[in-house]
């Protein structure tokens, strides 16, 4: 295990603090939460529900720390269902191990199948009967990715499984959600949502989150299209009538006004774009709505096909 100094972890820090547009001053305590995790001090357990897996693998986009420092050093993984591998019985035996011993960030990704537990087994054991415990002993529990926060795309209209996000697991498990599960939505999460949560909540303990969805405020606060670069055109009310079109992009299906993240300040792949900067509309993945009528926007093919119900009244926040 290599060994860091702490002028790198300020440096790390320094880049994520950034990222998040807290300024420098954040710095020391982001470096902070980052040693903590990276010396063992906080462990994380990491276990899937339905998902692709789509957000253990935006986490391989991670930059400052990178991927592999990111999933060698830095997490004390204690256990994650892609990357580790003990599998089966063994990997049964090391869950147990974490949650009898407790005291460990848990982050689950993917959605509760709360109708259908064979949908969803670890060692030949329905998940939902291995969550409940693990949810009562960890530190903090963050939901990563829309399924694992409001059940996303398996929770869509018509499906058989009880699709759920783990708030709602938890509340029929008589555990509270509140000043323990973070919700960090994204289809898939960003990176920097999950690295920044936990080295925040390892320095500093659990962050401001949004009261009903429990969003930390320093990722979801603000909605994309608050601080969008074409607001302007939505102030103005010159909508683009095709893609490639210049205007805003609310008449081609855009649902910025209602999805809450910061992608227009940290994009994505390490700064290089993001959805709106390269002419599509906003999906709305981190909304709690997403994916889960037949009518939404992801489902529909073309252009002209819906423009959301909003009333500009109700933004707050942001570009004015
Ligand atoms: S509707 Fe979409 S494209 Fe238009 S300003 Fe809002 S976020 Fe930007
Ligand atoms: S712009 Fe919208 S759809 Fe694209 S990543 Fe951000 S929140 Fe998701």
């Amino acid at each position: 295990m290599a060994n860091y100094s702490r002028r790198e972890f300020l440096r790390m820090g320094t880049v994520l603090a950034a990222g998040f547009g807290l300024g420098r001053a954040a710095a020391p305590a982001l470096a902070d939460g980052l040693q903590r995790i990276f010396s063992g001090q906080k462990r994380v357990l990491w276990l899937q529900g339905q998902s692709c897996s789509g957000c253990s693998v935006s986490l391989l986009n991670s930059e400052d720390p990178g991927p592999l420092e990111l999933l060698t050093e830095f997490m004390s993984l204690v256990y994650h269902p892609t990357i580790s591998a003990t599998q089966g019985s063994q990997a049964i035996d090391t869950i147990q191990k974490a949650i009898q011993t407790g005291g460990y960030f848990l982050v689950v990704e993917g959605s509760i199948p709360t109708k259908m537990a064979a949908a969803c087994e670890l060692g030949g054991r329905p998940l939902t009967t291995i969550l409940p415990d693990a949810l009562r002993r960890a530190d903090l529990v963050i939901a990563a990715g829309s399924c694992a926060a409001f059940g996303g795309i398996p929770a869509g209209e018509g499906n058989e499984t009880g699709a759920a996000g783990v708030g709602e697991f938890m509340q029929s498990c008589g555990i509270e959600p509140r000043q323990r599960l973070v919700n960090c939505p994204g289809c898939p999460v960003h990176p920097q949502s999950i690295v920044g949560t936990l080295a925040y909540a390892a320095s500093k303990g659990y962050p401001d989150v949004n009261s009903e969805l429990f969003t930390p405020d320093m990722f979801y606060k603000n909605s994309v299209h608050d601080d969008c670069p074409r607001f302007h055109y939505w102030q103005k009310q010159e909508f683009a009538e095709h893609f490639g079109d210049e205007g805003c992009l609310f008449k081609l299906g855009c649902l910025g006004p209602l999805s809450h993240t910061n992608c227009p300040q940290r994009q994505w792949n390490g700064g290089v774009n993001w959805c709106i900067r390269a002419g599509a509309p906003c999906l709305g993945c981190t909304s709690p709505g997403f994916a889960r009528q037949q009518a939404f926007s992801f489902y529909r093919k073309g252009e002209k096909h819906h423009a959301v119900a909003y009333n500009e009244q109700d933004r707050k926040g942001g570009a004015s």
